[in-house]
């Protein structure tokens, strides 16, 4: 932490190079920006840095490998666009691994029930902050896969409330983007995504458990022909920050199986990886 000490009391806070080098090769999907929109990058993720404060939790050690790291992924989605987007979040927490989020849902009957889950990463709505687990950021088994980048796409969409798949739309960006287009599309998209969830998971044995080998195996081989995780399918804004994820990290599957959600985000974060 010594250098993010050293950051805030300076008036031109600068990431030194050998530090940049080191984030930039440990995330190969920047490999497509050229040096102008690198050099953009980094002065997003120091602008990000001096503007937000980085906590590790649960005796987690926040060096400035981290949040550097962190940072890029965040200030990724937002090169085209505007930090500003970010005012709406108190900072960003790190824990070393799983931390448990306390959920309650009402049935149909009316019944709240509550249970905690294992959560790799958190974005709190109202103003609140985003939480990740750093074992799971370091996740590169899951192809498309990116907690951080997934985290900060919902807290783009809860700018203007709770999160719903649809983040507001800027004036200053997004004039071809049709609200109702958006929606329309996006809603097509996810419905067709939840139909071959189902199918897919018809296919699984009554009894599937993902801790035998054999189920496990027969589980990527399913599910690993979706151009997008499966948790895509839980929920709307689910289905919006996965996408994201898809689309700075692994975009061709997605590109291929919902063109329209691809170029729609394209227009959104004004970005088009696959160029
Ligand atoms: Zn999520």
């Amino acid at each position: 932490m010594q250098w993010l000490r050293q950051l805030f009391t300076r008036d031109k806070p600068q990431i030194p190079e050998p530090l940049w080098q080191d984030c930039l090769e440990r995330l190969p999907f920047l490999d497509r920006l050229d040096a102008g929109e690198r050099q953009r990058l980094k002065l997003l993720c120091e602008d990000l840095l001096a503007r937000k404060t980085f906590t590790g939790a649960a005796g987690f050690e926040l060096t400035d490998e981290v949040a550097v790291l962190i940072a890029a992924q965040a200030a990724l989605p937002v090169l085209n666009l505007t930090l500003d987007l970010y005012d709406d979040m108190a900072g960003i927490i790190v824990y070393p691994s799983a931390f448990v989020i306390p959920q309650s849902e009402m049935d149909e009957a009316g019944v709240v029930h509550e249970w905690h889950e294992p959560a790799s990463g958190e974005a709190v709505h109202a103003g609140g902050a985003v939480v990740l687990s750093w074992e799971d950021a370091q996740e590169s088994n899951a192809p498309g896969y990116n907690v951080v980048i997934h985290e900060f796409a919902h807290k783009l969409d809860m700018a203007r409330g709770a999160a719903n798949g649809c983040p507001p739309f800027l004036a200053a960006f997004h004039r071809e983007i049709v609200p109702a287009g958006w929606r329309q599309a996006f809603s097509a998209a996810y419905q067709d995504f939840v139909r071959r969830v189902d199918a897919l998971e018809a296919r699984l044995p009554e009894d599937y458990d993902d801790d035998r080998p054999d189920d496990a195996a027969l589980y990527d081989e399913l599910f690993g022909e979706l151009p997008l995780d499966p948790y895509a399918a839980r929920h709307p804004a689910e289905f919006f920050a996965v996408a994201s994820e898809a689309f700075f990290v692994l975009p061709q599957p997605l590109a291929e199986d919902y063109p329209e959600i691809y170029r729609l985000l394209a227009l959104y974060y004004r970005q088009d990886p696959l160029r």
